[in-house]
């Protein structure tokens, strides 16, 4: 191994340990503000570690027994990272956005429309409401979609002008370079897909930015057609576990959709989309072992999908909120060999055009691609 490569193997451990075991900090405030419930990962807070910017749990229970503390940033914005009281690492934190300073002419603060994640990506939930989240025995259990309706930190619908002129904001104001809409399930049809036409549509009139969507696959495959027309460039359709026990035990509502549908879904739509712009999310930690996470990802590979696997955060308030994280011993198992199998298929996250897999900060997993 040369230096190059064993600095980065360094990174790569780095950074998939301070995923699992989340971070400590002397001061909350530094950086961007983190984010607290909503739909996906949540309670982490923006790190840069050699150039690469990651979402590192900060509010979970782990994190506030974690061995890495970050100090408060220097003038130049960089914290030394100690590892139980020794330091290892400097990191950076990307600063607070310009756009979170404004609000639509109707009140609304531009960042309970839509905020920023990782390092140059716009985010928003576009329904914060969930059929799946309205029971508690529908409800996927690492949910935290309604905590931050709740609280007052967002809008239950992000109309489609709202959104575009967020987004035009965010890419004037902070150079964003895509965006990702994700939305909760408003019906048993299309599944969210024509909420994301409009608002792409709308977006894409205002601001050329590229987009990616995010919804259960559709009942009606025309929909992918109909959402490319409309200016969504990528589709993420999210499995997040992949063995049907699993699927069942952790979103009794979401499995009622079979793996079946998923993957005729994710043929139909590469087709549209093209290979390696059409991903799913995988949470590793839910139950699914290595080897059958691994079996699920070299089927979607083949079939062109970008299988973005993701360490489990527990949220504060889920039901979920007591279960660990994985070890990032776990993580290394199927980062290590999905990395290897992803740059062997010629399927890489700097491919994608937007989204999760280009942004990659809820995981390590684009440092194991080279
Ligand atoms: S990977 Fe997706 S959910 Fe995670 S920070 Fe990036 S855009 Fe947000």
């Amino acid at each position: 191994m040369n230096d190059e490569q064993s600095q980065n193997a360094a990174s790569r451990r780095l950074m998939t340990e301070l995923q699992s075991r989340g971070l400590r900090l002397v001061d909350p405030g530094a950086g961007a503000a983190s984010r607290r419930g909503g739909a996906g990962p949540s309670d982490h807070k923006a790190v840069t570690v050699d150039g690469h910017t990651i979402m590192v749990p900060v509010h979970t229970a782990t994190s506030r027994h974690s061995p890495f503390l970050a100090l408060p940033p220097d003038a130049a914005g960089m914290s030394e990272l100690r590892f139980d009281g020794n330091a290892v690492a400097r990191i950076g934190f990307p600063r607070q956005p310009r756009f979170y300073a404004l609000q639509t002419f109707d009140g609304v603060p531009y960042q309970h429309i839509a905020t920023l994640h990782g390092a140059d990506v716009l985010a928003t939930t576009v329904l914060q409401t969930c059929i799946r989240y309205a029971s508690r025995h529908k409800t996927c259990r690492f949910c935290a979609i309604g905590q931050s309706l709740a609280a007052g930190r967002t809008i239950a619908h992000k109309t489609p002008e709202q959104l575009a002129e967020v987004a035009r904001a965010a890419v004037l104001l902070d150079g964003v370079k895509h965006m990702v809409m994700t939305t909760g399930t408003p019906n048993l049809t299309d599944r969210g897909a024509a909420v994301l036409c409009e608002s792409a549509f709308a977006i894409k009139a205002a601001v050329e930015l590229p987009l990616q969507g995010q919804c259960e696959p559709p009942d009606d495959d025309r929909w992918f057609e109909r959402m490319k027309a409309a200016g969504i460039d990528t589709l993420g359709m999210h499995l997040e576990a992949v063995t049907p026990a699993v699927r069942a035990r952790i979103m009794p509502g979401k499995a009622t959709v079979p793996l079946s549908r998923y993957m005729d879904a994710f043929a139909a739509a590469a087709c549209v989309f093209g290979r390696g712009q059409v991903s799913t999310y995988i949470l590793a930690g839910l139950g699914d072992t290595p080897a059958a996470i691994l079996e699920m990802c070299e089927r979607l590979i083949a079939l062109g999908v970008y299988p973005f696997v993701v360490p489990f955060v527990p949220i504060s308030g889920t039901p979920l909120e007591s279960q660990p994280a994985p070890t990032a011993e776990f993580m290394r198992a199927v980062l290590e060999p999905l990395g290897a199998a992803l740059e062997r298929h010629g399927l890489r996250s700097r491919d994608i055009k937007a989204g999760c897999g280009r942004c990659g900060a809820c995981s390590s997993l684009s440092v194991y691609e080279s």
